[in-house]
């Protein structure tokens, strides 16, 4: 039905992202736009249009899935489980966000800060 990125989205998401019509609601609903480089409306327009760079962006990472914009979204669009997808897409390509070797003193950390990151942020 789709081609290149917003297929791979759907496929792992359900979500269709042709239907959104850039109202910037999610946008405008996110606790975390202020440290994004892209917002979530424009990360999804990027998909729609395939550019594979939306994959380097770091709000994908810094996306915290509170669903402030997946309960919003008059179109029913779920923009956290789709920005979910685009990381699943990346780590895909066994690349990892941190290392938890290079972190200094790791025993310092809570564990479950840890295991929470190694699942977010590792390939
Ligand atoms: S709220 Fe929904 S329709 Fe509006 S820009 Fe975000 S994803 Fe698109
Ligand atoms: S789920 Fe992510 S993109 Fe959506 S409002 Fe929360 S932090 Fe922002």
């Amino acid at each position: 039905m789709f081609k290149g990125l917003a297929a791979k989205v759907y496929e792992l998401s359900g979500e269709n992202v042709y239907l959104c019509y850039q109202c910037g609601m999610c946008s405008g609903s996110c606790p975390l736009v202020s440290v994004m480089d892209i917002p979530p409306n424009q990360v999804i327009r990027m998909i729609q249009l395939n550019m594979e760079e939306v994959l380097d962006s770091k709000t994908i990472w810094i996306c915290a899935s509170c669903y402030n914009c997946t309960i919003r979204c008059p179109r029913g669009l779920d923009p956290a489980k789709i920005i979910n997808a685009l990381r699943n897409i990346k780590m895909r390509k066994g690349i990892s966000v941190v290392n938890l070797r290079k972190i200094p003193k790791v025993e310092e950390y809570p564990q479950l800060a840890l295991v929470a990151a190694s699942r977010k942020l590792m390939g």
